[in-house]
């Protein structure tokens, strides 16, 4: 690589600030995987890792990059001792995953110390976190016979399901979801959950996703109403709740919203800055997707704290989200910001604090221990 080039990456991490950002290889199996440490000023760095055919290195990095950070302001805002990072293993997940690429990635992770701990993504999957197992502690979401907590999916639901109580409360002076429209996009794993809690608080339901056979089936099961997929965001409701993939709102997606309030798991869920402003100027409140969609993030850290994971220990954890959701929602009431940006500030004000604390241990006394 040569020189200019060479100063291009170090632009591109030194500008947010990253701590270390890793390039793993392994020419036996044909691993080529990006680490990016964003920061550990909490705790370590803990984020997914992500399997994917980009279209360029360049790209891959672009997303570690963006993802490591943003899980620095995830962790932060849920109250979490943890930093942010992020892996992504550039290939086809189908056809490139072997057993060996995965446990010489693994290897890396644990080259790393506990700077970085890793979790399932997109294209990687809670068997491969046992296989990783293998080769490091320093990962989470293993199989609860592995004394892990397993899909986190169900506790991201939960979790949503709090943060739109906390939307309630501000919006109609209680957090009782009962009788409410909430339209649903997107039945995947943590859309389905959050469909099957939200009957259970007998809300209403309208639903839709991309995949037919999902949408009947949420029909069928839990009488749901159903919108096409690329309709949905436009049904008329009190909660639009995107579940489906990032960048749900966009600026015409934003324009054509006729909910009063948007909570949903999807991560970002906002396509470009200027839809907040969209979004204020219909009066629609939007609950930041990192603060709503925190709790398989917290259920997952519950594998790293004393005495390992425990479910009653981590719903209680997860219920936090109702407390930081309405905690955002005072900050930009009060400042007169968005609350995305409010979000924001809540993270950054917990790093610059407890950050500060110093001789905070990188490894926890769990991980210590395996
Ligand atoms: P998933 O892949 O299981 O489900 C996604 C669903 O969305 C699928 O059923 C898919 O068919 C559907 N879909 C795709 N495009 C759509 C569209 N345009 N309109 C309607 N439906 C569409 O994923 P998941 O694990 O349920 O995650 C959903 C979202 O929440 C993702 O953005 C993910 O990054 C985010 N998230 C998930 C977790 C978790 O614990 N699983 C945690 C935090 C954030």
């Amino acid at each position: 690589m040569s020189l200019s080039r060479a100063n291009a990456v170090f632009e591109r991490i030194t500008g947010d600030d990253f701590e270390q950002v890793v390039f793993a290889h392994d020419k036996a199996s044909g691993l080529r995987a990006i680490i990016a440490v964003h920061s550990t000023r909490l705790g370590p760095a803990l984020g997914g890792a992500r399997f994917h055919h980009y279209t360029s290195e360049s790209a891959a990095l672009d997303d570690a990059l963006r993802l490591a950070r943003a899980m620095t302001y995830k962790a932060a805002a849920a109250g979490l001792d943890l930093g942010g990072g992020k892996a992504v293993i550039l290939g086809h997940p189908e056809t490139d995953k072997t057993e060996s690429l995965m446990r010489a990635f693994g290897r890396h992770v644990d080259a790393l110390g506990g700077r970085y701990i890793t979790a399932e993504d997109v294209g990687t999957d809670q068997a491969d976190m046992d296989l990783l197992r293998r080769e490091t502690p320093f990962v989470t979401g293993i199989s609860p016979d592995l004394g892990g907590s397993g899909d986190p999916s169900p506790a991201t639901a939960q979790g949503v399901l709090w943060a739109m109580r906390a939307v309630a409360e501000r919006c109609w002076d209680s957090p009782s979801l009962a009788g409410r429209h909430v339209a649903i996009a997107g039945l995947g794993k943590v859309g389905r959950a959050l469909a099957e809690l939200l009957v259970a608080e007998h809300a209403a339901l309208t639903v839709g996703d991309v995949i037919e056979a999902r949408t009947t089936e949420a029909v069928e099961t839990l009488g749901a109403a159903s919108a096409p997929a690329e309709k949905i965001h436009t049904v008329e409701c009190d909660i639009f709740a995107p579940c489906a993939l990032g960048g749900a709102l966009n600026r015409s997606t934003a324009a054509e919203l006729r909910a009063t309030a948007v909570v949903g798991a999807a991560n970002n869920q906002i396509d470009e800055p200027s839809v907040l402003e969209t979004l204020a100027a219909a009066g629609v409140l939007y609950a930041p997707d990192y603060v709503v969609n925190a709790g398989g993030l917290i259920n997952i850290a519950g594998e790293l704290g004393l005495g390992g994971w425990n479910a009653s220990r981590a719903e209680a954890a997860v219920r936090r989200i109702y407390a930081t959701t309405s905690q955002v929602l005072d900050l930009s009431s009060a400042m007169s910001i968005s609350t995305a940006a409010a979000a924001d500030r809540l993270a950054l004000a917990r790093i610059e604090a407890v950050g500060r604390v110093g001789d905070i241990r990188r490894t926890s006394p769990t991980l210590a221990g395996r």
